[in-house]
């Protein structure tokens, strides 16, 4: 059995029937359905015999059949909900179909689809680590991260990954190397099998591409190259892999009117970013210890969420600028107008910008998951320039004031710089 055709049925392991609907995609590896399975619509991929020819089919199907009794790492997975029965023509399994409001990245990477902020753009950089992290935690690796394996919501940043069907514990190989420019010099090089510390590598270049829609290997070394023959590819990914904001070997650097996006947003980001990036792509490349590790990226992307301003003139967005000349004010970077500068909030854990919209989340104040929200930063009415913390009502609070007045009651914790303030039992203080 090869192409399925509209109302063919397919007998899963369980005894059950799947019932093709329609052909939503063709990959190398396969096909993949739209099926009817207890009267409700899911996605079945369903193995080309071709490809099935080159591997171990048997340790393949028993990989799948035990991920899918595993379950999903978390809901960020289109895991296998169901297998088919094995045969030696053809297999495949049933999975969640992906919903409309998410996007190809690839429809992200050529412009087609934008992220709807900047905060947005981090939240899916956060999401994509999160899943990864869950997965690496129990045990897996992925095996081929690339463009091709992700859905995004551009309005919300959530995310999906497809093609788990290489998911397999680490120190097991399900044969795949991975894909052009997204595989990590040693595996390129044949040095070792894909596992988890070359996810990491590939995790690192989807990061990049999202924030600067741009290879973190491309520039005028690679663009100069006439020809990207299989040779120059392994040369340019892997023998001579070079950063294109290597600090010291400067080979490789963008080139105007070509990496025009990584020219513009590269100093637009916080250090501690680009700190990441150029430790991933420079000593990373070949020593896998010196790799970003999940919960890293987490806490920049949360250090990044936290020092995010929004205009309130024109929505545009801007990273805090630590540099204190006493202003209270600073020129917003897309309307070049004034605006007033944010308080910022130290706590123990992180600072944060506090400005009228703003969130403050649990997560924000202690050392803890829990993003529950404590309050949100409002600007008085009755006195347009005050702002204040509307705190949750539950929620203990004192703050005490340069002037030595001390406050503890209220649904809105007026805020002045100099402010020692406590929200349940974190310290903190207001600062700027
Ligand atoms: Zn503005």
């Amino acid at each position: 059995m090869e192409n399925l055709k509209k109302g063919s049925e397919v007998i899963l392991k369980n005894g059950e029937k799947a019932t093709v609907v329609r052909t939503i995609g063709n990959g190398g590896q396969g096909v993949v359905y739209e099926v009817l399975y207890r009267n409700k619509p899911y996605a079945l991929k369903w193995y080309r015999r071709e490809y099935l020819k080159n591997i171990d089919q048997k340790e393949f199907y028993g990989n799948l059949c035990d991920n899918q009794a595993a379950g999903a790492p978390s809901d960020n997975f289109l895991w296998p909900l169901e297998v088919s029965g094995y045969t030696e023509n053809s297999f495949g399994y049933l999975m969640p179909l992906r919903p409309k409001e998410y996007s190809d990245f690839s429809s992200i990477l050529n412009a087609k689809k934008r992220f709807a902020s900047i905060r947005v753009q981090i939240a899916a950089a956060n999401n994509i680590c999160k899943a990864f992290q869950s997965l690496h935690s129990q045990g897996y690796s992925y095996q081929d991260i690339n463009n091709g394996n992700f859905f995004i919501d551009v309005n919300t940043g959530a995310i999906l990954i497809c093609d788990n069907d290489n998911v397999a514990p680490c120190g097991t190989w399900m044969g795949m190397a991975g894909k052009d420019r997204y595989m990590a010099p040693e595996i390129v090089l044949r040095k070792k099998h894909a596992g988890m510390e070359s996810d990491l590598y590939s995790l690192a270049v989807v990061l990049f591409m999202i924030f600067f829609v741009a290879h973190p290997l491309e520039g005028r070394a690679v663009h100069s190259c006439p020809c990207l023959t299989a040779q120059y590819m392994r040369y340019f990914y892997a023998e001579h892999p070079v950063f294109v904001y290597d600090p010291v070997e400067a080979s490789n650097r963008p080139v105007a009117g070509i990496d025009n996006n990584v020219i513009r947003l590269w100093n637009c980001y916080p250090k501690s970013l680009r700190a990441l990036f150029e430790r991933t792509f420079t000593k990373g490349l070949f020593e896998e210890g010196y790799r970003v590790r999940e919960n890293e990226w987490i806490d920049c992307f949360n250090e990044l969420d936290n020092l995010l301003v929004t205009c309130p003139l024109c929505g545009g967005e801007q990273f805090y600028s630590f540099t204190n000349d006493g202003a209270i004010d600073f020129v917003c970077e897309d309307c070049k107008k004034r605006i007033r500068k944010p308080f910022l909030l130290q706590g123990k854990r992180s600072k944060k910008v506090l400005y009228p919209g703003a969130v403050l989340k649990y997560s924000d104040i202690s050392y803890t998951d829990d993003e529950s929200i404590c309050g949100v930063v409002v600007e008085s009415h009755k006195r347009p320039g005050l702002w204040g913390l509307r705190i949750r009502e539950d929620i203990k609070w004192e703050a005490k004031y340069s002037n030595g007045v001390i406050k503890k009651e209220g649904k809105v914790i007026p805020l002045f710089r100099d402010t020692e303030l406590t929200i349940q039992d974190q310290n903190m203080k207001i600062l700027i």
